[in-house]
């Protein structure tokens, strides 16, 4: 009987992974109910534990949530001035015997630096190369995919991602072996998706869906501020090191279905992005006072970031254009209670970016951005 009942939810789940595997022309991916999930149980199946892994300051403060839940310690690298990116200098004055992995990641879409990583894997061809893609997928450094240049990336697929599954997380690697155990490690470890999780992410999802159209975004937006919202959409605790109660509960077939209706859409979602991010740069090249991100040939834009000082009043200002600017990564992780260790590492580069970083829609038509008053 309970074969008969998660047997299909499994073939659904197989089929989004064999999909996705195709789509970023890997040898395997493996689904996860969170993509922290899937980097907690990655460290593991590559054997990592009670080791140093090496993680951005300025990234989502659960992928450090997932090393400390692996049985690792994070340690955490400045950005480097240009594109958000981790300085990967200071990475690797950071590698000492204790070093398992490094995880490099390609926030809000830029590719990370293939040619200093690639310097720093001959350098020290022991520390282990995670790819983080949540915010990048098929991001390309000078024609290369970023996310075949270690032994497996981790993709986020929650609401907030390129595609998304809901909430969901994938892990592709080339490695035939890594992928056996891997799933084998999910498999045991996991337990089944049930109907209530599926019923749960429905709600979720209709409680969500109005943010995607721009009438319903500002209405989301406006009971937001009043707390109410927070309570439903927020998945993670910048406070404490947590992870959700159900993250060792595997993806349900609802999921696996709306991640795959996704897939063949990715070129199409791809190329909008880029649209927008050419458009917004047009119309803010008519503004003092933001900092314009890099023009990268193969950033895939999961957001647009600029820089501003006064964050609030760009805030303010655009809403009453009718465009809600968001806050985005508004932390430095190691400066988060959670992470602070006493130890008097400062973050200068990290730390500018949580203080000044501003997020514009990316789901904006272009003409629509470029005619903005
Ligand atoms: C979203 C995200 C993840 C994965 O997040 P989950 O919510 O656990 O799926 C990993 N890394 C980065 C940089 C992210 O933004």
């Amino acid at each position: 009987m309970a074969a008969a009942l998660t047997l299909p939810q499994a073939n659904d789940v197989r089929r989004f992974e064999d999909t996705f595997a195709h789509l970023m022309g890997q040898r395997d991916a493996i689904a996860f109910p969170y993509g922290r999930t899937g980097l907690a149980l990655l460290l593991e199946a590559l054997g990592l534990r009670d080791r140093e892994i090496i993680v951005p300051a300025y990234t989502c403060v659960v992928v450090p949530h997932a090393v400390v839940f692996s049985g690792n310690q994070p340690v955490f690298v400045d950005s480097r001035p240009h594109d958000f990116n981790m300085d990967l200098a200071a990475a690797e004055r950071l590698v000492r015997d204790r070093t398992g992995a490094l995880v490099a990641t390609s926030i809000f879409g830029y590719p990370v630096d293939l040619d200093e990583l690639e310097a720093l894997s001959r350098r020290h061809p022991e520390v282990i190369v995670i790819q983080d893609c949540a915010h990048s997928f098929a991001a390309e450094w000078h024609g290369r995919p970023v996310h075949r240049a270690g032994v497996a990336a981790l993709f986020g697929l929650n609401i907030s991602k390129l595609l998304t599954s809901i909430f969901g997380g994938m892990v592709t690697t080339d490695d035939p072996i890594l992928a056996r155990r891997l799933r084998g490690l999910r498999d045991r470890r996991l337990a089944p998706s049930t109907w209530a999780k599926s019923m749960r992410r429905l709600l979720y999802l209709a409680a969500v869906y109005p943010a995607f159209t721009e009438a319903g975004y500002a209405l989301v937006r406006a009971i937001e501020r009043t707390g109410v919202l927070d309570t439903l959409v927020r998945y993670y605790d910048d406070d404490v090191i947590d992870m959700p109660a159900d993250y060792l509960q595997a993806m349900s077939a609802l999921e696996s279905r709306v991640g795959r209706a996704q897939l063949a859409r990715y070129p199409e979602i791809v190329a909008r992005r880029r649209a927008a991010a050419d458009a917004w740069r047009e119309r803010l090249a008519r503004e003092s006072g933001v900092e314009l991100p890099p023009h990268v040939p193969g950033a895939t834009y999961s957001h647009f970031v600029c820089l501003v000082d006064d964050r609030e009043g760009w805030i303010k200002r655009w809403r009453q254009k009718g465009v809600e600017l968001g806050q985005i990564i508004e932390y430095c992780v190691p400066e988060l209670p959670a992470y602070r260790d006493g130890k008097r590492t400062s973050f200068p580069c990290a730390s500018g970016y949580a203080r000044r970083a501003i997020n514009f829609p990316v789901w904006l038509e272009p003409d629509r951005i470029r005619a903005l008053g």
